[in-house]
């Protein structure tokens, strides 16, 4: 039977340890870091993802804004609306919750969030500072499976990892970060031949495609450490990841449960980027 790995464990941890680094540096700077989350329209998803993260900033001491714009928000609005926050000295984070409507061209949004303000690490400058390894702020989701990985004594150094999905913000992002930790890494997609063969390769196992329990336990490897993070709303209203749990838990050494396993770390790491932005502004302006 596979070890359950707890993000929702993992993530009350970390997050302790960052309320706890909070309180210290509003103890010496007399501020606490602040993060401001621009939500466009009324997408209900979205809606619980930006109340989340404002819940989950009090809990650890941050200063937390949200900004709703209605749908018709014009993209010249927008832009205005985060040049005010890059203004703002007690803003050291901003966020603007995607996708954004249509009429509005999401590169501009993720060009004027300046990199050093970039909590979702989205900006091009920091996305080719993770090519670098030479980076402040990594995205949320692939840190957050890092710091999972981490916390399970999992080193992927050596290892055989396959990232399924090479979207900007999960696979590409994932499979630099699993290059680091000097894994030998596979990326695959859509159009990947023989897939099974592949995943059956990897002794650690991401997977990221938004396509509801598509990996089975027939592609998965005796004894491999499956990472899960597909979020997928089933017909009956339950959510279940990319991965079949059921077929590929007893194949697997260690599992992530979905929900409970990735979800709860993206939010983490979100956080630990905004204290380092707060830090980061502190050390640059001497306050
Ligand atoms: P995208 O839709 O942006 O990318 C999906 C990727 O999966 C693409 O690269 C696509 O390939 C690949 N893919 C699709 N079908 C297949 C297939 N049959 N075989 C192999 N590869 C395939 O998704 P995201 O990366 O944004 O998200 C992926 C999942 O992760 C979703 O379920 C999403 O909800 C979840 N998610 C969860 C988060 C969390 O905090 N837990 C955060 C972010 C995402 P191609 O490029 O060829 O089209």
């Amino acid at each position: 039977m596979a070890r359950l790995i707890d993000g929702k464990r993992i993530a009350a941890e970390v997050r302790t340890e960052i309320a706890a680094e909070t309180a210290a540096f509003k103890d010496k700077h007399g501020f606490a870091p602040g993060l401001t989350v621009i939500i466009v329209g009324e997408d209900p998803a979205s809606q619980v993802y930006v109340r989340n993260k404002k819940r989950a900033c009090e809990e650890v001491g941050f200063n937390s804004r949200v900004i709703e714009m209605p749908e018709s928000t014009t993209e010249a609005e927008l832009l205005a609306q985060i040049d005010a926050l890059v203004k703002d000295d007690a803003v050291h984070g901003i966020l603007v919750q995607l996708p954004v409507p249509k009429h509005i061209s999401e590169e501009a949004v993720l060009r004027a969030i300046p990199p050093h303000k970039d909590v979702d690490a989205f900006h091009a400058e920091n996305v080719g500072r993770i090519m670098t390894g030479n980076f402040d702020y990594l995205p949320c989701t692939p840190a957050g499976v890092m710091e999972l990985l981490r916390h399970e004594n999992v080193d992927p150094a050596g290892k055989e990892c396959v990232v399924v999905g090479r979207s900007n913000i999960v696979g590409k992002p994932m499979a630099m970060l699993l290059l680091h930790a000097n894994g030998t890494v596979t990326v695959t997609h859509s159009r990947t031949k023989n897939l099974a063969e592949v995943t059956r390769r990897a002794d650690i196992l991401v997977v990221a495609i938004g396509k509801p329990e598509f990996i089975t336990g027939d592609m998965i490897k005796e004894g491999a450490v499956v990472i899960d993070v597909g979020m997928n709303r089933k017909a009956d209203g339950k959510l279940c990841g990319d991965v079949d749990f059921a077929t590929a838990e007893p194949k697997a050494s260690a599992i992530t449960p979905v929900p409970g396993g990735v979800g709860p770390m993206t939010i983490t790491m979100l956080l630990r980027n905004t204290l380092t932005a707060a830090e980061t502004y502190a050390h640059r302006t001497g306050k």
